[in-house]
């Protein structure tokens, strides 16, 4: 699959359509997904161009987990959670639905199920709410 420059998540790095950010620097973003599986749900992003993990320039990987990291940290802290999920789709078979290399980062409640993936919508307030917990732990 070739990149596709119209994906969501493109759009969002040019700044076409709004997302709710916590995080950003040279290389990478990170912002709230508005369909999460459990409050507080992150996505980071690189701003380099690349479909996935597998089609990814190795040089982008130190500065996207630098974030990645970061932003674990600060879910965790901020949101309260008992742990923190990292997870990564490649091609829609895996269950990748937006195709511009981004990691979930969701936070864990001991007892608390996971929602689906790519299920409901969150309110913007939530999403908003959730972002002032997680920039606050930053
Ligand atoms: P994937 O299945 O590609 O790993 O996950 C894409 C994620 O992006 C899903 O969890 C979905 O909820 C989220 N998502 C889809 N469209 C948008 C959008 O326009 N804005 C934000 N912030 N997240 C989105």
């Amino acid at each position: 699959m070739t990149y596709d420059t119209q994906n969501i998540f493109a759009k969002i790095l040019r700044g076409e359509i709004p997302c709710t950010k916590v995080y950003e620097d040279d290389h990478t973003i990170a912002f709230m997904d508005i369909m999460p599986q459990a409050d507080g749900h992150t996505l980071v992003l690189p701003k380099a161009a690349s479909v996935n993990l597998l089609d990814a320039d190795a040089s982008t990987f130190a500065a996207l987990f630098a974030s990645v990291q970061k932003i674990a940290r600060a879910v965790k802290t901020g949101m309260g959670a008992d742990g923190v999920i990292i997870t990564q789709f490649n091609e829609a078979a895996a269950g990748q639905t937006v195709f511009h290399l981004h990691v979930h980062v969701i936070p864990r409640w001991e007892g608390v199920a996971l929602r689906r993936h790519s299920g409901t919508m969150e309110s913007p307030d939530v999403l908003k709410a959730n972002a002032a917990k997680i920039i606050a732990a930053l």
